[in-house]
C-alpha cells in the first residue's frame, strides 16, 4: 500500500507534556486532546510534533490503513487542523515553516541601547502617600491582589518636587497610564498643587477614592474638573449604597468619568454589589478578594475551567505572547510612597526612586526579574500543562494563595511559593 504525508497546519497550536498531547485551532477555537492511553493515536501525533518532522511525517501504507490512524486524519480535516496526501502526489518532502515566537532585541543575550528600554514601559501605579481615616476591612491586603489604595505601615510620603522629577522623566517613555493612589488621596498634603503638576500630561490618569473620600472634600474633587482623570471608586463594604450614590452624582455634577470597583470577598457580597448597581444605574467591575479563608469561593467564581480557557478562543498573537511574557505584568512599574520600585509588589524592590533612572529599573526587571518575563511555562505545575500557552497570565492571586493553578483543569498539589501572604 502506497505512502502518505500527514501533516499539521502551520497555524495549529500544539503541546505535549506528560502524556497528552493538545491540538488547538485558533481559527475556529477546535480542540482535541490525545492521551497515552490511546496508543498509535497519540505516537502518531507524538512523531508529526518531533522536531525533525517539521509537521509533516510520513506513514507507511500499512499504518495508514490502521483505524487508529484513520480517526486522526478525519478528526484532523475534521477540524481543519491538519490533512494527509499521498507521497506520491509532491515531489520529496513538502515543506513545512512552523511559526515560533522569538524576541528579536533580547536585553538578556545582549545590551540594548537606552530607548530599546524605555519603549516597554507602559503603566505606572504611583502611591503618594497612605494617610487614611477609613477602616476598610481588606486595606491591608487588597492592594497586592489588584490595584487599590492602602494603608501603609509606614508615613512616607512622595513629595511633589520628586513627583515632579518623576513626570519629567516620564516625558521622554511610551507611558499610557498613570495609576495615582493613596490613602486617601484628597488628603495629599500637597493636593492643591497636584492636579497642575498633572494637566496637559499626554497619558491618561486615573485616581482611585473611597466614596466617603469623595463625600468629605467634594471641593477638593472639583479642583479635579479641568484635569479629567478617570476616577475608580473603591468600595469594600456591602452597606454604602448612601454614601455610593452621593459620590456617583458628584462625579457625574462635574462630568468626570468613573467606574465602580467592588471588591467582593462571596457570592453573596457579589450580588449585593450587582444589586447596589442596578438601583443606582451602573455595573460594578467585581474584583475577588481573598481574605485568607474564602478558598470555596475562589474556587467557585476564579478558578478557570477548560471552557473558560477555549471559550476566551486565544488567537496566535495572544499564544506567541504567553510564551514569552506575562502580558498582565508586562510594562507596569508600582512606586510606593517611599520610593521602592516594584514590578510586582511579590517580588523583591528594582530599587528606589530618585537613586536611578526609571530605565535602570526596566533593564534589571528585564534582565533578572520575576514578573515581567515569567511564563506558566517556567512555574510548576503549569510548566506540565498543555494548556500553558492558551491560559491567562500569573496573576497576583497567584502568588497570595501560593499556587499556580488556580483552574479546575490540574489539580496537582500547589507547590509552596516565596512570600505566599494574604
Ligand atoms: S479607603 Fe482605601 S486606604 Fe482607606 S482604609 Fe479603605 S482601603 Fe484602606
Ligand atoms: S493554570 Fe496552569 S495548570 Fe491550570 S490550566 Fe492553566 S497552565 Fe494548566
Amino acid at each position: 500500500m502506497l505512502s502518505h504525508w500527514l501533516t499539521l497546519e502551520p497555524y495549529v497550536h500544539a503541546a505535549c507534556k506528560q502524556g497528552q498531547i493538545l491540538l488547538y485551532n485558533p481559527l475556529n477555537g477546535q480542540w482535541r486532546i490525545y492521551i497515552l492511553s490511546e496508543g498509535t493515536a497519540f505516537h502518531l501525533l507524538g512523531r508529526l510534533l518531533a522536531p525533525e518532522n517539521m509537521r509533516v511525517l510520513e506513514i507507511t501504507g500499512s499504518e495508514y490503513a490502521s483505524p487508529a490512524c484513520q480517526r486522526v486524519i478525519s478528526e484532523l480535516r475534521g477540524s481543519f487542523m491538519g490533512d494527509c496526501i499521498p507521497a506520491a502526489a509532491s515531489q520529496g518532502k513538502p515543506v513545512q515553516l512552523p511559526p515560533r515566537p522569538y524576541i528579536d532585541a533580547d536585553i538578556r543575550r545582549a545590551p540594548q541601547p537606552l530607548e530599546n528600554c524605555r519603549q516597554n514601559l507602559r503603566e505606572l501605579v504611583l502611591y503618594l502617600h497612605s494617610g487614611c481615616r477609613l477602616s476598610c476591612s481588606g486595606c491591608q491586603a487588597a492592594y497586592r491582589q489588584f490595584t487599590c489604595c492602602t494603608k501603609l505601615p509606614n508615613s512616607a510620603v512622595l513629595s511633589l518636587d520628586r513627583l515632579g522629577g518623576l513626570l519629567a522623566e516620564l516625558s521622554s517613555y511610551p507611558l499610557e497610564r498613570l495609576h495615582l493612589l493613596g490613602g486617601n488621596l484628597l488628603e495629599y498634603p500637597e493636593w492643591d498643587k497636584l492636579p497642575k503638576v498633572l494637566a496637559n500630561r499626554p497619558w491618561q490618569v486615573i485616581m482611585y477614592f473611597h466614596p466617603e473620600h469623595i463625600c468629605l472634600d467634594p471641593a477638593k474633587l472639583a479642583s479635579l474638573a479641568g484635569l479629567k482623570p478617570e476616577v475608580r471608586l473603591v468600595v469594600f463594604e456591602t452597606d454604602s449604597s448612601e454614601r455610593l450614590a452621593a459620590a456617583v452624582m458628584l462625579l457625574k455634577q462635574l462630568h468626570l468619568s468613573w467606574k465602580v470597583q467592588w471588591v467582593v470577598a462571596s457570592r453573596e457580597q457579589a450580588q449585593i454589589a450587582q444589586q447596589a448597581g442596578a438601583r443606582l444605574g451602573f455595573c460594578p467591575q467585581l474584583l475577588p478578594f481573598y481574605d485568607g479563608s474564602n478558598i470555596p469561593f475562589f474556587q467557585e467564581c476564579v478558578f478557570l475551567g477548560q471552557e473558560d480557557i477555549t471559550g476566551s478562543r486565544p488567537q496566535p498573537k495572544t499564544i506567541y505572547a504567553n510564551m514569552l511574557l506575562n502580558q498582565l505584568a508586562f510594562g507596569r512599574l508600582t512606586i510606593l510612597p517611599d520610593g521602592q520600585v516594584y514590578s510586582s509588589l511579590h517580588a523583591p524592590s528594582l530599587g528606589r526612586l530618585g537613586v536611578d533612572g526609571l530605565h535602570v529599573f526596566i533593564e534589571r526587571e528585564l534582565k533578572n526579574g520575576r514578573s515581567w518575563l515569567t511564563t506558566r511555562a517556567s512555574v510548576a505545575p503549569c510548566q506540565d500543562c498543555v494548556w500553558a500557552a492558551l491560559c491567562p497570565p500569573i496573576t497576583e492571586y497567584e502568588h497570595v494563595l501560593g499556587r499556580h493553578n488556580l483552574c479546575r483543569v490540574n489539580h496537582q498539589a500547589s507547590v509552596e511559593m516565596a512570600g505566599a501572604s494574604v
